[in-house]
């Protein structure tokens, strides 16, 4: 059976890639009827923090990869992870190392003076004596030997075991480092695949080792290329979109992001735009790409807007509410059924939930300050601002083509071009700067509601 993990470390908010790395262990999990695993790497005491976890853990299931069965912690099986350092100790593929760090930043010193890169020596991988003074449990790695991953995404990437050290597999204070942790889960979990980020290629030939040291089945390794920035950098925090937080909070729908990673380095034919069941039905792993893919958040806001058009009102509408309860003051009852009502004016041209909520502010939050600020009334145009109140006042219910034809006629009796009258009515009916069309702000105030806002400023 297929079981795939994300194994992320709960020291910082989720990232773009490790949602992808996520995304493509789930999709490929359920294509093959398996199982996707989450495991939460907090072993590094210092760096994880339980507001991380719950937040990645929430950031998943907002982007609805939903991993099976409970969550694993990795500090739970750190028993485990020291029995099996004392295993390889005692099937002498492991020995301990009484080095003090003064001696080895010495080492490492006179290496880096002679312009060499620095591996530990091996200075303790043959002591004869026990010593009764602290110790670290490094791997004895066979000197001039191939080990080669046989990587489902880069090809075979072969490495000489004389550039590895003897890597530290448990330190003094009994603590196991993060090789000798992930390989004792992976066997525990019995992962079959494990994909993740491509700066896990140089880990992997050391997982490899530790996995043939103990005569077990070595998983399939799916390194996949990391993503950059526009520019081609690799990607930092300072970059905006660079979490799904980030993106979450301008309003990007979950399905609009999950669409987007399922496409950043993976591709089926010309396909775009994949639902839920076609991400699962078409994933493979053959069609991941060998090059880094930049992060293009012009391409996310299109794909979201791609959404906002295309999702069904009601779904729409969810997820604006959701948005507006998590990032925005709260919006009466009264004013969201407005907004519920008028959402495919509103929606016009909105690329994320927060255009749709300016688009909407007008509605709910009628801030009449702007408009004095603004010095757009003036005597001349409230003349034609009270010729469009007095023709509006005649008519009961609204219609496009009556609005239409008494702005024409503003303009004509007036001799004035659009602007002139349209830019002083905007800002009295809405008191903001983001609003849709003239005869659409009427159709959603109404006819009662536009002659209220008119008569306080004519
Ligand atoms: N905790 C590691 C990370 O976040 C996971 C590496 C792995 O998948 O083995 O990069
Ligand atoms: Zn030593």
């Amino acid at each position: 059976m297929v079981i795939t993990r994300f194994a992320p470390s709960p020291t910082g908010n989720l990232h773009i890639g490790g949602a992808r790395t996520a995304l493509f262990n789930f999709l490929y999990s359920k294509n093959q009827k398996g199982k996707f695993l989450l495991r939460i790497e907090d072993t590094d005491k210092d760096r994880s923090k339980k507001e991380f976890e719950s937040q990645i853990i929430s950031s998943l299931k907002w982007l609805g990869i939903n991993y099976d069965d409970k969550e694993i912690y990795q500090s739970e099986n750190i028993s485990k992870h020291i029995e099996v350092a004392q295993e390889l100790l005692r099937k002498k593929h492991a020995y301990k190392c009484y080095c003090l760090p003064e001696e080895l930043e010495q080492e490492r010193n006179q290496a880096v003076a002679k312009g060499l890169n620095y591996i530990y020596s091996g200075k303790c991988r043959n002591l004869k004596e026990e010593k009764n003074i602290p110790f670290v449990i490094r791997l004895k790695i066979e000197k001039n030997k191939n080990i080669i991953l046989h990587d489902g995404v880069q090809g075979n990437v072969e490495i000489n075991t004389n550039t590895i050290e003897d890597f530290i597999i448990l330190r003094s204070d009994n603590s196991p480092t993060y090789n000798l942790s992930a390989s004792v889960d992976d066997k525990i979990m019995n992962i079959s695949h494990v994909i993740r980020g491509d700066d896990h290629k140089i880990n992997a030939i050391k997982q490899i080792i530790l996995f043939q040291f103990m005569g077990w089945k070595i998983p399939k390794y799916f390194h996949i290329p990391l993503i950059h920035s526009l520019e081609g950098k690799k990607l930092s925090k300072r970059d905006n979109a660079s979490t799904t937080d980030d993106c979450k909070k301008i309003g990007i729908l979950p399905v609009a992001l999950r669409n987007y990673l399922l496409r950043l380095g993976w591709s089926y034919k010309d396909k775009e735009i994949f639902n839920k069941q076609e991400s699962i039905k078409f994933f493979n792993l053959k069609n991941i790409g060998k090059s880094p893919s930049k992060l293009d958040f012009e391409r996310i806001k299109s794909l979201n807007e791609y959404y906002i058009k295309n999702l069904d009102q009601k779904e729409l509408f969810n997820y604006f509410i959701i948005f507006v309860n998590e990032f925005k003051k709260k919006i009466e009852e009264k004013y969201l059924k407005i907004i519920f009502q008028n959402l495919n004016i509103l929606k016009n041209k909105a690329k994320t939930l927060e255009d749709i909520y300016n688009n909407s502010s007008f509605i709910f939050e009628y801030n009449q300050t702007l408009i004095l600020k603004s010095n757009l009334i003036n005597e001349k145009n409230k003349v034609y601002l009270n010729d469009f109140l007095e023709e509006i006042s005649k008519i009961e219910v609204y219609s496009e083509k009556k609005i239409m034809e008494i702005s024409e006629e503003v303009l004509k009796k007036n001799n004035i071009k659009f602007k002139e009258f349209g830019a002083p009515l905007r800002m009295i009916l809405t008191g903001s700067s983001k609003a849709p069309s003239i005869k659409e702000i009427v159709e959603i105030l109404g006819i009662n509601e536009t002659i209220t806002r008119l008569k306080r400023y004519i």
